[in-house]
């Protein structure tokens, strides 16, 4: 094993987030041969760090300070930074969260590496890794080759299959204190919007409303079908600009970009900046009364019709007893 991958397992809320196991199975696809290190920063991070095992990583390190407690640009860029120093991985993997968008460009340039971000497949032809990543708010692929057998990559969340989980897979757990000092944020507080279930942008199922849905009880009956799936609601900016919901679910060019395995849009145009957040989803069914809606062009499944005589009887169906 002469390679080695280092790989940032993200912590929210406590626990790791799935894009941390996809960067793992991103670094084996990346990389076949070499030993995987998983790398988890927080304050009390070590029997999560075992988890990044459990997805597949040969060991892990836990990056315990209290600084790590909860994400501030300097505070993570000198622990990743201590990491690396010591560990000298030929390839790093993270996801392309709001965490890894931050963080990852300030580490390319202090390591000299040639970053490929926001990758949604990987895959080896002739020994060499070929990145396939969204361009043109997803209008189009381009695919990207490391240079030098050296790589960087942020993984977009969702895309990339995480390995098994084996809770029998062992492998060395070391906890590391790092050097952290002049940190310039200072986190005063961390103000939480009400609990809504499951996080939209690591969600399964999606239902997604529009400016058709036409009020915030609209929403209500777009959650219930959600909680069906056990999925989360997002909406078009159209539907946020009018008050029928909150910006945080707003999915789209200037909102999330979500792949979940099926997207139900209710309501919605399909307007090229709300494709651009949601058109990698796997399957994609439309709920629109004119048959000329743009988002039938990129739907897998069309439903004709107004959302409020379809969404109760779809509700009804999926609530059945399967025969
Ligand atoms: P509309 O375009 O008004 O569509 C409403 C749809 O609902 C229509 O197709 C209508 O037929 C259908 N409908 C109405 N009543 C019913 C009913 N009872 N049953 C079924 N169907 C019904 N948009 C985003 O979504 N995300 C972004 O991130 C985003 N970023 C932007 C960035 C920029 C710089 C700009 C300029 C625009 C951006 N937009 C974004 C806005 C985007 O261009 C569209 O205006 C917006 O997506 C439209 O939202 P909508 O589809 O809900 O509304």
């Amino acid at each position: 094993m002469a390679e080695k991958i280092l790989v940032l397992g993200e912590v929210k809320n406590g626990d790791l987030r799935s894009v941390s196991f996809e960067a793992a199975a991103a670094a084996k696809k990346a990389a076949p041969n070499a030993e995987i290190v998983g790398a988890v920063l927080g304050d009390d991070v070590t029997g999560l760090a075992k988890k990044m095992i459990h997805h597949g990583a040969d060991r892990a390190i836990a990056v315990n300070a209290p600084e790590l407690k909860n994400y501030t640009t300097d505070a993570y860029q000198q622990a990743i930074m201590q990491v690396l120093e010591e560990e000298n991985p030929s390839g790093i993997v993270m996801g392309h969260t709001a965490l890894g968008k931050d963080l990852a460009p300030r580490i390319a340039v202090r390591k000299g590496l040639a970053l490929i971000s926001d990758i949604v497949s990987l895959e080896q032809q002739n020994g060499e890794l070929l990145c396939t990543r969204p361009i043109y708010s997803g209008k189009a692929f381009e695919k990207r080759k490391p240079k030098d057998g050296h790589f960087f990559l942020t993984i977009r969340p969702n895309n990339i299959q995480a390995l098994e989980v084996d809770e029998n897979r062992d492998g060395e757990v070391r906890s590391v204190t790092p050097d952290i000092k002049d940190i310039r944020t200072v986190i005063k507080d961390i103000a939480k919007k009400a609990a809504t279930g499951v996080d939209l942008s690591e969600a399964k199922v999606v239902v997604a409303g529009g400016r058709g849905v036409k009020g915030p009880e609209g929403f209500e009956l777009l959650q219930e079908l959600a909680d069906v799936f056990g999925g989360a609601v997002g909406a078009s900016r159209g539907a946020c600009d009018a008050d029928y919901c909150d910006y945080s679910l707003q999915i789209g060019q200037t909102g999330k970009v979500v792949t979940p395995d099926l997207y139900i849009a209710a309501g919605i145009s399909g307007a090229i900046q709300h494709l651009a957040g949601m058109s990698n989803s796997k399957v994609i069914v439309a709920i629109n009364k004119d048959p000329e809606a743009p988002i039938f062009d990129i739907a897998d499944y069309g439903i004709v019709g107004d959302l409020f005589d379809v969404i109760p009887v779809l509700i009804e169906e999926l609530k059945k007893e399967p025969a």
